[in-house]
């Protein structure tokens, strides 16, 4: 292999809905990857079979997908390290780990879970750290054979050298180190043969040959044991990069107080695969100063792991939302009606849709410029589709009770009721010509307006939305608005 061939990877556990968290990690590993023409490669982590699921791995790799982070080995796609699952590769980390045994830098341990659970009370009440204390390592390897092979459970632990050091550069973070007297020999195989995340995850990045370890800095307490493991199996570390953790706005790390922290939610919810791709690579790092929205491309170009910040990066869905309006704005109009349509129709129905299609696209451009999300185009554009109007109650109470309401609505009709052309402009122009008249302003005179025909205060500009509609339908909304007046109401 080419030792100056960059190999990143990043690995799911299909154990809960993949966190934008990861998928961050994924985009810089993919990033890294791609600016150095590298291979990036998706692994599952699932030796934890009782709470990994493929519904779980499913929803990772199409997070992947949606972002556009296709992977040249792994899961799914092949490569030459067979499927790229921890759980079928446990024969090999039993291997590894009875190697460690045999050259002295593992050791069966034979405490019971209550012996363990003992020790670490007795640790805390003396104030010592609870970490084992190194009962089984004393043991002759040939009694520890031959316990085994009459078949007592045992785990195996890694040996760690102590007194010692474990040091390395870290891409991000700078020179690290830790000493070994706050680490304890941890567990690599627990006792029903199950490798641990150190054991399962060192292996693989050696196996596969993986160059560049880049991920969470909730990880970094792992990477002193996982430098242990890899240089007790012979091999060469990878270099590391720990990327800052994600906070909210707030300054408190992110979680669900936050909001959802599932990718699957915005994927959702309407942003766009590139805004978020956009908003995600600048959770630790920047394109140029200054500048928010830059393509794939120049991400691409202008990546290195040696310029992520140190400094935790904030998680802003305001400014993902500005993003994302940034995008929505920029697309061309056909993409924008794709990609509208399956939320329409989630909330109004195919045929609904597709009767009203016509008139939706009339006005589809106006609605590009106003909407920050897909998931508002329905509250948006509804009034477009619906035969009978739902009024946003809000908007009624406060537009529809002032005392010049009734006449605006009377007036209205009467003057649209002349005009040759139903265009924009016309209408328009009738209109202001009847707020001159009555001697009222464009705000108060055209806001109960809106509220007739779209059913709300909030909606694409007037008379562009009367014209789309239709002269007949407005006809019938400033008629049904009036009744309800009439009514009373
Ligand atoms: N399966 C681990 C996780 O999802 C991977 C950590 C690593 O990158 O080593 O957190």
């Amino acid at each position: 292999m080419n030792p100056d061939l960059v190999r990143v990877r990043i690995a799911p556990s299909p154990t809960g809905l993949l966190h934008v968290g990861n998928a961050r990690a994924a985009l810089f590993n993919w990033l890294f990857a791609r600016h150095h023409r590298g291979v990036f490669i998706v692994r599952i982590d699932d030796t934890d079979l009782a709470r990994s699921t493929t519904e779980f791995e499913e929803d990772a790799l199409d997070g992947l997908r949606w972002l556009g982070l296709e992977w040249d080995e792994g899961v799914g796609v092949g490569g030459p390290y067979g499927t790229y699952r921890q759980s079928d590769r446990i024969d090999r980390y039993r291997q590894v780990a009875d190697d460690l045994i045999e050259r002295g830098r593992a050791y069966a341990c034979f405490c019971t879970p209550d012996e363990l659970a003992a020790k670490r009370e007795a640790a805390q009440r003396e104030g010592r750290p609870p970490g084992y204390d190194g009962t089984c390592s004393t043991i002759a390897s040939s009694a520890a054979a031959q316990r085994r092979d009459r078949g007592e459970p045992a785990s195996t632990r890694f040996a760690v050298p102590r007194p010692g050091l474990t040091q390395f550069d870290d891409l991000v973070r700078g020179a690290v180190r830790f000493d070994h007297e706050t680490i304890d020999d941890f567990v690599l195989l627990r006792s029903d043969g199950t490798p641990t995340y150190h054991l399962a995850s060192t292996v693989d990045d050696v196996d596969y040959e993986i160059s560049h370890v880049a991920r969470g800095e909730d990880l970094l307490p792992s990477t002193p044991r996982h430098i242990m493991i890899t240089e007790a199996m012979g091999a060469v570390p990878p270099n590391y990069a720990h990327l800052p953790l994600l906070f909210g706005p707030d300054g408190r790390k992110l979680s669900k107080r936050h909001g959802d922290v599932s990718l699957r939610h915005y994927r959702q919810t309407g942003y766009l695969p590139e805004a978020m791709f956009n908003a995600m690579a600048l959770l630790g790092w920047s394109y140029a100063p200054e500048v928010t929205i830059f393509s794939r491309e120049q991400a691409v170009e202008g990546f290195e792991l040696s310029q992520v910040s140190k400094n935790p990066a904030v998680f802003d869905i305001d400014k993902l939302g500005w993003i994302n309006g940034e995008y929505m704005r920029a697309l061309p109009l056909d993409r924008f009606l794709d990609e509208a349509r399956p939320f329409l129709v989630e909330q109004l129905g195919a045929e609904t849709v597709r009767s009203g299609w016509d008139r939706f696209v009339g006005v589809a451009p106006l609605i590009q410029e106003r909407v920050r999300l897909f998931s508002e185009v329905p509250s948006m554009a509804g009034f477009l589709f619906v035969e009978t109007l739902a009024y946003d109650e809000d908007s009624w109470a406060k537009l529809m009770r002032g005392d010049q309401v009734v006449q605006v609505l009377d007036e209205a009709r009467r003057r649209l009721d002349g005009l040759e052309h139903w265009e924009p402009e016309q209408i328009e122009a009738a209109l202001r010509a009847m707020l001159e008249e009555i001697g009222i302003g464009a705000r108060k005179g055209l806001q109960p307006l809106r509220v007739a025909i779209t059913g709300s205060s909030v909606s694409p500009p007037l008379f562009e939305s009367m014209a789309a509609l239709g002269r007949d339908a407005t006809f019938d909304r400033l008629a049904a608005a009036r009744a309800r007046l009439a009514a009373g109401d």
